[in-house]
């Protein structure tokens, strides 16, 4: 995975620290998975400031927002084009790296008449850690 040299960015202090929290998290965090880890790492940073961060980090290019339905929003450090899975039981949810089969956007396209540009796929279910005998 490629690392983002954070300090180069001439972000203020608030945003690097929220840019930190999204690069170090495996997972996709909530706004308010971001305030809390962010809180540990600077104490006076408060929600409106790392909400605001994170509107201004996923203008800028270097997080992506990801939304399922009326869900909460989540944060993506993997800002390129990419799927995912989510558990319909605990709400985890990964990234699925895969090309998707042009006849598959070919149809799509044909059946909306839509000229398209991309499609997003998301894959429902149960994760290991839910899947039980
Ligand atoms: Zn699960
Ligand atoms: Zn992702």
């Amino acid at each position: 995975m490629e690392v983002k040299s954070i300090q180069d960015l001439g972000l203020t202090k608030q945003r690097e620290v929220v840019l930190q929290v999204i690069l170090a998290a495996p997972e996709h965090l909530t706004a308010n998975e971001v305030f809390v880890n962010a809180k540990a790492l600077l104490p006076s940073i408060s929600f409106a400031t790392v909400y605001n961060s994170l509107r201004y980090l996923k203008d800028a290019g270097h997080i992506a927002e990801i939304r399922f339905g009326n869900g909460a929003s989540r944060f993506d450090r993997v800002t390129h084009r990419h799927d995912h899975a989510i558990c319909t039981e605990c709400g985890k949810l990964v990234d699925i790296e895969m090309e998707h089969p042009d006849e598959l956007v070919a149809r799509a396209a044909r059946i909306s008449n839509f000229k398209p540009e991309s499609l997003e796929f998301t894959l429902r279910g149960l994760c290991p850690d839910c899947v039980k005998d």
